[in-house]
């Protein structure tokens, strides 16, 4: 608009106009075709454009994702409390097939990457030549070759674990995440296949219910060893079973707490004292 009434304040005469634009509007046309031929000949012709295309096809490198989630939530929180994520790695592994699978897939695609640097390295470089057909024959080459730079490039997929603990109402949602990449996969992977399934099962039994294999190391030995150490009386009210009450041996940091069932963990208590205490726990001891 602004540019035709100055043409109009410039006096010029539509029959004048008319003709340049034309022109105008031919010369542009002629441009974009013959940029649009040049195009289709520097991709028939460029040996730089073509080699980098055919990278894919010659390496032959699997198409990952960049990153593989695994999920693996626990029944309670003390099993999220206790099962180490290096554990929930393992225990992935172990358990699909899949994903094993893939991580074969990645070592490949590890292996692959040399070679595609090297394949990028020998390259043929770019068309040379001084005149202006040349000049822009390369510039046009440049542009398409950057284009497709990263064209085949093997994918080294990380792979991100969580183990998760939703509580019953969906109140309290608990969650730990690691992130390993395919190198740092190797030695769990390694790990997870040097075992075997009635090695892990039993292992996992014991981590899963690590409060059940406490409870189970209460041997009447070591319950004997607590109550002499204690000279059988109890720790809180100093009454023995002389005076008519039961001796327990008692968990001073619970069970369900992370507590271990070791001597310098456990103590004499009565009944009374016991039952009053239940999982409660005081760090400075007496309860
Ligand atoms: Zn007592």
């Amino acid at each position: 608009m602004f540019l035709f009434e100055l043409v109009q304040n410039m006096e010029f005469n539509n029959q004048f106009i008319v003709p340049w634009i034309i022109f105008a509007i031919l010369a542009a046309f002629l441009i974009i075709v013959y940029y649009g031929l040049k195009v289709s000949k520097v991709k028939k012709t460029s040996e730089r454009y073509l080699y980098l295309l055919k990278i894919p096809e010659k390496l032959g490198a699997y198409r990952l994702n960049d990153k593989y989630t695994y999920s693996y939530s626990l029944a309670s929180k003390s099993q999220f409390d206790n099962v180490s994520m290096d554990f929930i790695v393992i225990a992935v592994i172990k358990e699909n097939e899949d994903l094993r699978e893939l991580y074969k897939k990645c070592l490949v695609n590890d292996k692959k990457m040399n070679e595609y640097k090297q394949m990028k390295l020998n390259a043929p470089e770019y068309h040379l030549g001084k005149s202006l057909d040349d000049k822009i024959y390369c510039q046009i080459e440049k542009r398409l070759c950057n284009g497709i730079s990263d064209n085949g490039r093997p994918t080294v997929p990380s792979f991100c674990f969580i183990s998760s603990y939703t509580s019953p109402q969906g109140r309290r949602k608990y969650q730990n995440t690691i992130e390993l990449t395919t190198e740092e996969m190797t030695i769990k992977v390694a790990e997870a296949l040097l075992m075997d399934d009635y090695q892990y099962e039993s292992i996992k039994r014991r981590k899963m219910n690590r409060a059940q294999f406490e409870r189970q190391k209460m041997t009447p030995a070591l319950r004997y060893e607590v109550l002499r150490r204690d000279n059988f009386r109890c720790k809180i009210c100093g009454r023995s079973q002389e005076d008519g009450v039961k001796l327990h041996v008692d968990h001073i940091l619970p069970v369900s707490k992370g507590g271990k069932t070791e001597m310098n963990n456990l103590r004499t208590l009565c009944e009374d004292c016991n039952l009053g205490k239940k999982d409660k726990y005081d760090p400075n001891g007496i309860n």
